[in-house]
């Protein structure tokens, strides 16, 4: 706890930070004309708040942060009127596909399918949009990601690919407020929350956001994922990493990281999801919000055996706004994406795991906390008391595997080990635990 002479504002921010509910998503970097910065972006990755910002502009701030409070109905009625159809786990829509790009490099290249990227490509050759804040690979730290506007397709193309290591977007407001034209903005759904928020309330800063296409979001991890990912092999220094990819190949893809010295390392990402209960952060156990429900589109992978076994890649794509609902309609009319239509029981069954945990499970797991983010919502009616032990014992292990001992013996097993090893308990338990987490759903 740091004890500076801060206002009010300044004072509640603290309380945010210091009880875990920082999501990361930078606003208030962004928004506070320098006087805030992240400190230790490969530890804890947390904002260091400065006396120095005045009570107006931490009220604004305040105002913008995603990590304390959102409201969920107020953000519906603001974005979408009441109108399309609304579900309480996939948030309103007006469509749910199955799609991917027609672009086949994309299509490959792309963290599911390359819709997204296909989309901010389509909006920019269309001319409905100038730039589009993407989040890319740093060229002076590889191994850390970066958000940056893109002002031409190719510079869309480079960032395409899913990043899972903490990745505050927003802390580029300062070049979303300089930029001269329309964006369209690709965030994670906490990252999304502070937008909308700001939106809701005004802020001239974030009024050239035109379009949000926004990728489902199911957790992150800190970047000590990658540290112990190394370490596994024996590399010490994360400086040395001259390539890292979390979705590299034919999907679902590998993470895989290339050394300076010509090493890579590489491991299935199903497999590589091993390092979720050691490194995930703590604050995504308490987000409610799977399918980023505030986007104009929305897009997820398409996990089911049928398209799981076929390759390539499918997305799972949500339709939410109208604007939205009309891009996906020209994009089919002109070829630049293939989609099917779905029904709501398959589109819920497909993420069924996700839901459970996030409509669910988290509920559970704040009113845990002492101190908890509000979303404005009940309490679910749909929790028995089996899922609230099965919560229990999960927190349990997750307890256990994110100890500094246990991170450490698992670094000294083979990777491919405890890859497989993970990956094969991960479906004896989703088998197990099938039944408490559809029930109800
Ligand atoms: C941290 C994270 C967790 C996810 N969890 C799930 C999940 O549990 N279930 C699920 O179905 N899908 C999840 N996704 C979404 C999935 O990985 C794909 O991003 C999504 O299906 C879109 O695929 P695409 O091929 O259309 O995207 P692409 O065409 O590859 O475009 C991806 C876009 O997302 C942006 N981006 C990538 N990583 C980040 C990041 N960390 N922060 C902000 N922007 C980013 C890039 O700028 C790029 O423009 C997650 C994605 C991320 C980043």
């Amino acid at each position: 706890m740091r004890h500076i002479n801060m206002n009010k504002a300044l004072n509640n921010l603290q309380k945010v930070i210091d009880n875990g509910l920082c999501t990361r998503c930078g606003s208030c970097v962004g928004l506070s004309e320098g006087a805030i910065k992240f400190t230790d972006k490969t530890g804890k990755y947390l904002p260091q708040l400065h006396e120095n910002v005045d009570q107006v502009l931490a009220e604004k701030i305040l105002e913008s942060c995603s990590g304390e409070y959102v409201d969920f109905p107020g953000l519906e009625r603001f974005l979408f009127e009441g109108k399309g159809h609304h579900h309480p786990y996939l948030g309103t829509y007006r469509g749910l596909y199955i799609g991917f790009s027609k672009n086949d490099t994309l299509r490959r290249k792309a963290g599911s399918a390359g819709v997204i990227t296909t989309t901010l490509t389509w909006l920019m050759n269309k001319g409905l949009v100038d730039g589009a804040v993407v989040l890319g690979m740093s060229e002076e730290e590889p191994w850390m990601n970066k958000p940056f506007i893109a002002t031409t397709p190719e510079e869309v193309i480079k960032a395409a690919q899913s990043k899972y290591t903490i990745s505050s977007v927003n802390d580029i407001l300062p070049e979303i407020i300089k930029f001269n034209g329309s964006l369209a903005y690709v965030g994670l759904p906490c990252q999304v929350h502070s937008i909308r928020k700001m939106q809701a309330a005004g802020f001239p800063e974030v009024s050239n956001i035109k379009y949000i296409i926004a990728p489902f979001c199911g957790l992150n991890l800190h970047f000590s994922s990658v540290i112990s990912f190394l370490r596994s092999h024996g590399e010490k220094n994360y400086k040395d990493i001259k390539d890292i990819r979390f979705r590299h190949g034919e999907w679902p893809g590998n993470m895989r990281v290339e050394m300076n010295n010509g090493k890579v390392f590489q491991l299935p990402k199903f497999h590589a999801n091993y390092l979720i209960p050691f490194h995930m952060m703590k604050r995504c156990m308490a987000c409610i919000d799977a399918s980023n429900e505030f986007t104009d589109i929305s897009v997820g992978d398409a996990w089911a055996p049928v398209y799981e076994e076929r390759g390539k890649g499918f997305s799972f794509v949500v339709a939410r706004s109208q604007k939205g609902a009309g891009i996906l309609d020209c994009m089919l009319d002109e070829n630049e994406i293939d989609l099917k239509t779905i029904e709501v029981d398959q589109a819920v069954k497909m993420h069924s795991h996700m839901y459970d945990n996030k409509k669910r499970g988290a509920f559970i797991r704040m009113r845990r906390l002492k101190y908890a983010p509000d979303y404005n919502l009940p309490f679910p009616n749909n929790i028995t008391f089996k899922r609230k032990v099965f919560e229990t014992t999960l927190n349990l292990v997750f307890l256990t595997l994110r100890t500094k001992p246990a991170i450490r013996i698992f670094e000294m097993l083979p990777q491919k080990f405890v890859g497989t090893v993970f990956n094969n308990f991960k479906v004896f338990w989703k088998k197990i635990t099938f039944s408490v987490k559809r029930k109800d759903l």
